[in-house]
């Protein structure tokens, strides 16, 4: 099927827009434009949106992976036929063309590019190859069989040193998503283990937030860096401040400085880029193949290309790449593509407005900041704050539900939603399972 700009007009469609990608950022601007007089097309390689700041509690077994992911087709109940799944392998702006994986083109009057970003390896491939990463939900399911499998292994190994690597888990990365996993993987194995696994004295265990500089969650101010480390260890972790992780090969993690830490278990949480595609994008590209725009979030030489979210560098930036940020330029470029047609008023230029962060500490605990409101704190009144918004930013009825059963069933019986090892060959076995290793 190749949808060009001549087939489109024949159907009087004149005003396309097609959105690349369907996360924080795409989705916002496919339904701010839901209601407008034009038409909006969604390509996404998955046939779901993905509320990713819950990910980790997949891979906790807090949560179901369907409390996280609900169809764009129902989303876009009105104009569900306007979603396409398919992989953009590329675009040609001179012909104003996106070209899919299936070998088809998709002509558009505007492009609005919101493909986010993937995890950050900085090269190194043994990372890549070895360690577990948060993503996608096959990243959160392989993660937690990881896991669950170390604990299986680690039951049944006599010897001391071995049994000491599968009861090591490593988490690179001291940013929220590195703190909220480890956290969550602590408070997994203070109710998993007594309860299913008594054959592992607790004191066993080591889960270890492996950071590259001298602090956690380094954006929050000093007290709550400090709440935050102090509540790592109270859970039974521990921090290493300056390592720098320079390859890992399943068994053995290795740091710049020449030390080495055997684990199994290694959760790469280190930082996210741009995916390879975007190289082939038209725009200069600044820190992390982040794509430079203009104060109307588009590129400069192509201004009826806009990018949006974890991939846009806009002139005020770069910005955290959080789904604040993603929202508020979808919602910017939305109003700008209809002024662009005479559909309403241009909006002033695009500035971030930081609305402040949050970092779930476990159990009836977290971080909060708003420095636009000079505010912060920590304690069950930030973890009732935190519930409540990530709640009310699920979408859809069903996934709510979904996630307050679960959440229910943890927080009132102190029982994981998800304790079966569901994909049992998602685990690299590779090393300790192949003849002669
Ligand atoms: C584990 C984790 C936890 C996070 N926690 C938080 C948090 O607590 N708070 C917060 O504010 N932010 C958090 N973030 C960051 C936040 O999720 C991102 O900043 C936000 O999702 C960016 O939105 P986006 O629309 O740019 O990209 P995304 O939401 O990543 O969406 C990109 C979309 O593009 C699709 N796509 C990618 N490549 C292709 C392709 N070639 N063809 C077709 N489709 C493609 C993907 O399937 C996806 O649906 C977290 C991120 C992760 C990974």
């Amino acid at each position: 099927m190749n949808i060009t700009a001549k087939d489109e007009d024949r159907h009087g469609e004149c005003r396309r827009v097609v959105i690349l990608g369907g996360g924080f950022a795409g989705l916002t601007a496919a339904r701010t434009l839901e209601d407008a007089p034009v038409r909006v097309t969604l390509v996404d390689a998955r046939n779901y949106y993905l509320f990713q700041p819950l990910l980790y509690q997949v891979a906790t077994g807090d949560l179901h992976a369907e409390a996280v992911a609900t169809p764009f087709r129902r989303i876009l109940r009105k104009n569900s036929r306007n979603f396409i799944l398919g992989t953009v392998t590329g675009i040609d702006p001179e012909r104003k063309e996106v070209h899919l994986d299936d070998g088809s083109k998709l002509g558009y009057d505007r492009l609005l590019v919101a493909l986010g970003s993937t995890t950050r390896f900085f090269g190194k491939r043994g990372i890549a190859r070895h360690a577990c990463h948060l993503k996608g939900l096959t990243e959160a399911e392989s993660l937690r069989s990881r896991i669950l499998f170390a604990l299986e292994r680690a039951s049944r190994c006599p010897d001391p040193g071995e049994r000491r690597e599968w009861l090591t888990f490593a988490i690179a990365g001291g940013g929220s998503t590195g703190v909220e996993c480890a956290c969550g993987i602590l408070e997994l194995f203070r109710i998993l283990l007594p309860r299913d696994y008594p054959e592992i004295d607790p004191r066993e265990v080591s889960v270890r937030i492996l950071q590259g500089s001298d602090a956690l969650i380094p954006d929050f101010p000093s007290s709550l860096r400090d709440a935050a480390r102090k509540r790592v260890e109270e859970l039974g972790g521990r921090v290493l401040f300056d390592v720098k992780v320079d390859d890992y090969d399943g068994q053995t993690i290795r740091f710049s400085s020449g030390d080495v830490l055997r684990a199994r278990t290694l959760v790469w949480a280190a930082g996210v880029e741009a995916p390879a595609l975007i190289r082939h994008f038209p725009g200069e590209k600044g820190e992390g193949g982040r794509i430079r725009v203009n104060d109307r979030l588009q590129i400069p030489m192509y201004p009826d290309i806009h990018v949006l979210g974890d991939l846009a560098l806009p002139p005020d930036g770069p910005h955290p790449q959080v789904a604040p940020f993603a929202i508020q330029c979808a919602r910017h470029v939305a109003r700008s593509v209809l002024a662009s047609w005479n559909l309403g008023p241009f909006p002033p230029p695009f500035v971030y407005r930081d609305p402040g962060s949050m970092v779930v500490l476990g159990r009836y605990d977290a971080v909060c900041h708003f420095p636009r409101w000079g505010f912060g704190g920590r304690g069950i009144t930030a973890w009732v704050a935190w519930l409540g918004l990530h709640l009310a930013k699920i979408l859809g009825t069903r996934n709510r539900l979904l996630t307050l059963a679960d959440w229910g069933q943890d927080y009132l019986f102190r029982s994981a939603a998800m304790e079966i090892l569901r994909q049992p060959e998602s685990v690299d076995l590779e090393k300790e399972d192949l003849p002669g290793s």
